[in-house]
């Protein structure tokens, strides 16, 4: 919330969004740098009332619009560094053990490069799947992984998103409809051996898509016989699989109609234990 508000404050009203209106508001500028180790993609050196914001300049741009903005994300929310934990872990774009603080500034970060009022105008006419989220980096700069993390939490309708290193499951976001009918992906489990993306992984493919049980993702019994379309392309870095899961038919007629639930669900990125409720509305089920 704390970055949408900065998003209105600043101004933001077009894509790709201007870092420079976000620097303003940190009191900060920016220099790129070639001293950053490879594991570094940046840091903040305060200078009383300023700060100055150091990008690697070997970083792809579309990360290092990202790092700015993480490191904008520390000054304001006043959230101390812990990046020497990132480099003993792989780096600031691994998920292996990063810490708490590093997460909220990385979703600080996805909410201002992708913001949410921007995000609503270009998934009215969203298609599921990584070609269309392909093209909204491409008009972001922004990276694959960012932007399908994003378009899951703001799709207008039932898919998640779940990022995958060395084969489990690290990270995952889903729409307000999919939070709704109480789909969680399970954390930290290994990706399943049957799932579109498990097959990728056994066989080296770099990308892969197809119709699994949704089961596989998923713990709970009442989703055994509903079924999923699976979308996944694989990173050459940190040996990341990035995968969009969602319902085929995709008319959760149940759930349509609930908009204070879904209110509610996407001011909560972050996902939430299985609770065991699910009051799957009984359509898109497999026969
Ligand atoms: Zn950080």
């Amino acid at each position: 919330m704390r970055a949408r508000a900065l998003v209105k404050s600043c101004g933001i009203d077009a894509a790709p969004v201007d870092i420079t209106k976000f620097l303003a508001a940190a009191n900060a500028e920016l220099q790129y740098s070639d001293r950053l180790g490879s594991g570094t993609a940046g840091m903040t050196i305060p200078l009383g009332e300023r700060n100055l914001i150091l990008i690697n300049e070997h970083e792809a741009i579309e990360r290092q619009r990202f790092t700015a903005l993480h490191e904008i994300a520390h000054i304001l929310l006043d959230l101390p560094s812990r990046h020497d934990q990132d480099v003993d872990s792989g780096g600031m774009f691994s998920y292996v053990r990063r810490p708490p603080e590093e997460i909220a500034c990385d979703t600080f970060a996805a909410e201002c490069l992708l913001p949410h009022s921007l995000l609503q105008q270009d998934l009215g006419d969203a298609v599921a799947g990584f070609e269309f989220v392909s093209r909204l980096a491409d008009k972001y700069q922004a990276s694959l992984a960012c932007t399908a993390s994003r378009v899951a939490i703001n799709a207008p309708f039932a898919c998640a998103y779940v990022l995958s290193q060395d084969g489990f499951v690290r990270f995952s976001t889903s729409s307000p409809a999919m939070r709704a009918s109480k789909f969680f992906v399970t954390s930290r489990i290994q990706v399943p051996a049957a799932s579109i993306t498990g097959q990728c992984l056994k066989a080296g493919l770099r990308t892969g898509s197809g119709q699994v049980a949704a089961h596989l993702w998923t713990s709970t019994d009442d989703f055994e016989d509903v079924d999923l379309m699976e979308d996944v392309r694989f990173s050459g870095v940190w040996n990341q699989a990035l995968t969009l899961l969602w319902i085929e038919d995709g008319d959760l007629p149940d759930l349509r109609g609930q908009r204070s639930i879904d209110d509610r669900a996407a001011e909560e990125p972050l996902l939430r234990e299985l609770d065991g409720v699910l009051p799957w509305p009984g359509r898109g089920r497999r026969s």
